[in-house]
């Protein structure tokens, strides 16, 4: 017996915090966790005897286009239920959640089917990953339980805050395509504007289910929950953790020992630690909220799904999908593309602009040759040169049109790539246009023939170059200074280094 005689079951449950003004069920304003504690607060959030509940339209929209984003199909009839049970973060002694009649139901959505990081508990796929979507519901956040010294505090700014709780069907067979599944949640739900989604946090929280089978088994056997899940990361070890304990229960032939229970992860230790056999619907008691009318979707007066639906933006794994076949650009570069709605505008109007400005006659595959460097340049090079420089592409000062400016250069084959690189970081520090920077001269000049003054000094040095090869190598600091002084000064030292080196190399 293997690991590889067995494959994990997964699904995950995902909560997203919706970033609308309002909370789910009061007028309190709903940024409260940058507000000192206790203040966006009222008799409603607080469950106050005699309050009433008033759903939020708006979170109620954002949830359906969320849901339709995930494919789900919409139910018409609505209403809201109680889950109950105690806890100090919860006022009222019941949730207001949905259960019988989610907003949305039997949804799917496409992963791209990527090279995995990982080498263990996946088999190559070919097809792109489909993972099914069980329920989209909508419900109010608990507050928030503060851990101090010995004391707990409650800080209920939270309680309230709208929010949509996605369950997937156990479609997962690896930990890391769970990952990329949330990551992918957090991009649509940035793509529709409804959550920061940031997991850091807490705008996206997750548990993760997980249970394993022989290979050709069918059966479902008995899950562990993991909690307390705070990054992507986590959620990847934790499941990798998690299988291989529950394979060598496997192995000792012990399975049916396993029970349905809810495991911590614990981020010191990376192990999971058992907290309680796992709960089930019956322990919540859900019954219909008798405070809230149902609402009727079928009123166009009060929702208009088919707008909604219409609004939609394209969502990433279309444009991914696009992005390959349009552009033929890699997977890799087609994620870094569509990281946001921003950078992929940015990188098709770019295209757009070029391909009618640049005469494209008798070329072929002039088309492609354009996207493809386009992609290469703003993802190898540009997008690092801002990361490096702590600007978030929201604040990218290169306009469109500079960098259409920057790939004409770089298209004409006039200018060698570290002379670009060098154009684009300046263009980037003076605000400058590129033609303008190029046109200045004095980068030009210098690196134009940097590479023939490394070969010279190579050639006239002929017997400190063995001595080199022959493991002296601080050599290479003589090496940087004769082609420096033969430059003028006018090369980047650390390029000069590289390209030395590279010379050398060659040579050995
Ligand atoms: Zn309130
Ligand atoms: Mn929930």
């Amino acid at each position: 017996m293997s690991l590889s005689d067995f494959e994990a079951v997964i699904g995950l449950e995902v909560h997203i915090q919706l970033k609308t003004q309002r909370k789910m069920f009061c007028d309190c304003r709903n940024d409260g966790e940058l507000q000192p504690p206790n203040t966006t607060i009222c008799e409603v959030c607080l469950g106050h005897p005699g309050t009433m509940p008033v759903p939020n339209k708006k979170a109620i929209e954002w949830a359906v286009l969320m849901a339709t984003a995930l494919n789900c199909s919409i139910n018409k009839k609505q209403f809201f239920d109680r889950k109950n049970y105690f806890y100090p973060d919860l006022p009222k002694g019941f949730q207001i959640s949905q259960f019988s009649y989610p907003i949305g139901e039997n949804g799917f959505l496409f992963i791209l089917n990527k090279k995995l990081k990982s080498k263990t508990y996946v088999e190559a796929s070919e097809s792109d990953i489909r993972i099914g979507i069980e329920r989209l519901h909508l419900e109010e956040d608990a507050a928030k339980n503060i851990h101090k010294d010995d004391r707990i505090m409650v800080d209920y700014n939270r309680s309230g805050t709208p929010l949509v709780e996605i369950v997937t069907m156990p479609d997962f067979r690896s930990p890391e395509y769970a990952k990329i599944f949330l990551q992918d949640l957090r991009l649509i739900a940035r793509y529709l504007g409804v959550s920061d989604a940031d997991m850091e946090k807490g705008h996206l929280r997750c548990d993760a289910n997980i249970s394993l089978r022989p290979k050709g088994d069918d059966k479902l056997y008995p899950k562990t929950e993991i909690k307390n899940l705070n990054s992507f990361k986590s959620v990847e070890r934790a499941l990798e953790y998690e299988i291989m304990r529950q394979y060598k229960i496997w192995e000792s032939n012990e399975q049916d020992s396993i029970r349905q229970s809810t495991r911590t992860w614990d981020e010191n230790s990376q192990t999971t630690k058992e907290m309680r056999s796992k709960e089930t619907s019956g322990d919540y008691r859900y019954f219909p909220e008798p405070d809230i009318p149902h609402l009727d979707f079928n009123d166009k007066s009060f929702i208009n799904i088919d707008d909604l639906k219409n609004s939609l933006p394209e969502l990433p794994y279309d444009k991914r999908k696009r992005f390959l076949e349009e552009y033929g650009l890699s997977k890799e570069e087609a994620y870094i593309l569509t990281s946001s709605i921003k950078i992929s505008e940015y990188y098709e109007n770019i295209v757009r602009k070029l391909l009618s400005e640049i005469d494209v006659d008798g070329e072929e595959n002039f088309e492609e040759i354009i996207a493809k460097k386009t992609a290469k340049w703003m993802t190898n090079k540009f997008i690092g040169v801002l990361s490096s420089r702590n600007i978030s592409f929201e604040n990218n000062p290169l306009s469109e049109d500079d960098f259409v400016d920057f790939m004409k250069i770089a298209l004409s084959g006039r200018v060698n790539s570290s002379l670009l690189q060098q154009i684009l970081e300046k263009a980037l520090e003076t605000g400058k246009a590129p033609t303008e920077i190029l046109e200045e001269g004095n980068l030009n000049k210098s690196v134009d023939n940097l590479d023939g003054i490394i070969q010279s000094v190579i050639t006239e040095n002929p017997d400190e170059v063995q001595k080199y090869l022959s493991g002296k190598h601080n050599l290479l600091q003589f090496f940087i200074g004769q082609v420096m002084k033969k430059a003028k000064g006018r090369a980047n030292p650390d390029e000069v280094r590289e390209m030395i080196l590279d010379k050398l190399n060659e040579l050995n």
